[in-house]
């Protein structure tokens, strides 16, 4: 197996085999959402913190001290401000951690899992796993997997894919892994079955969309054009809309977020008034995405799963 491009013939001159085949291979299948949330909830949150600290230097192949130390913030000032703030609301997330990022920061992780949170996958370095081989893909997909297990005392069950850059063997990689879930694709708001090749998978999928993550709105690399451009009030904005939107349509908001990002005092104030707004709600249902996903694979109304060979 080689990389997902494997020679530079223009997609025009694909045949049908070809296109129909990629956009089949991995693909949104039954929705998975529950007739009802639990206890009757009227809406489900589900938040989410990527903690990539160091890993997104390190993934460019950097040692700048200057570009670390933009992450390290992350370890040391702003996720003990998240974890406070979750306290404060008897809120339970999950955390996506590059396997790096676990090994310089083991305390962090166990403290995140004392408090009650969930640890997931975030790849080994943060790496673009397009750019993947499948043997290096699995390889160190394993060895996240392994040294998540061992930081945690317990295997993860979910993957956030770094970037969320899903390759066309990751699904398979995932199913290998027996993962309950992966929180990398956009296909819905709601959850949904996972279908490889036209066939169900049984793995969920809790979608992420660029819009309900505060990176590219507050986003800072010197070295790239990436910059902040969205003021945290109108951030605060968009993200309020879309858990209305949630409410209204009795269904998830799933939000993911940066410690390094939005871990910063002129920010982590919009994420209080974010939870202080969801809290004013009547019927919402924090939790963790390993609840989320059980949850619907559980309770989700019968509907047949699509196939996509049928037509
Ligand atoms: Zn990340």
């Amino acid at each position: 197996m080689s990389s997902p491009e494997p020679d530079r013939e223009p997609s025009w001159a694909w045949d049908e085999r070809r296109w129909r085949g990629g956009v089949e291979k991995v693909r949104a299948g039954r929705s998975l959402r529950p007739a009802r949330w639990k206890d009757g909830a009227r809406v489900c949150v589900a938040l989410s913190f990527d903690s990539d600290h160091e890993s997104s230097t390190l993934r460019d192949g950097s040692v700048s001290p200057g570009r670390l130390s933009q992450g390290q913030y992350g370890a040391r000032a702003a996720v003990p401000r998240i974890l406070a703030l979750l306290r404060r609301h008897g809120i339970r997330a999950s955390f996506f951690v590059p396997a790096v990022v676990a090994l310089l920061h083991p305390d962090e992780q166990r403290r995140v899992i004392d408090e009650g949170h969930e640890l997931g996958m975030h790849g080994w370095i943060h790496e673009m796993t397009s750019q993947l081989t499948a043997p290096v893909e699995r390889d160190l997909m394993r060895r996240a997997h392994e040294t998540l297990a061992k930081i945690a005392g317990r295997p993860p069950v979910g993957v956030r894919v770094p970037s969320w850059d899903f390759s066309p063997t990751t699904l398979g990689l995932i199913r290998e892994l027996g993962l309950l879930y992966d929180s990398s694709l956009m296909a819905d708001d709601e959850p949904y079955e996972l279908l490889e090749d036209g066939a169900p998978t049984g793995i969920v999928e809790l979608p992420v969309e660029w819009i309900k993550d505060d990176a590219p709105y507050l986003g800072m690399n010197r070295a790239s054009t990436i910059r902040p451009y969205t003021a945290p009030s109108a951030v605060l904005e968009i993200f309020r809309a879309e858990f209305d939107g949630a409410v209204a349509e009795s269904g998830l908001f799933l939000l993911t977020m940066h410690p390094h990002i939005i871990g910063h005092r002129s920010r982590i104030a919009v994420l209080e008034q974010l939870v202080e707004h969801m809290r004013g709600v009547d019927g919402v249902w924090f939790a963790t995405h390993e609840e989320v996903a059980r949850y619907c694979l559980a309770h989700a109304e019968g509907q047949p799963t699509p196939s996509a060979t049928a037509r």
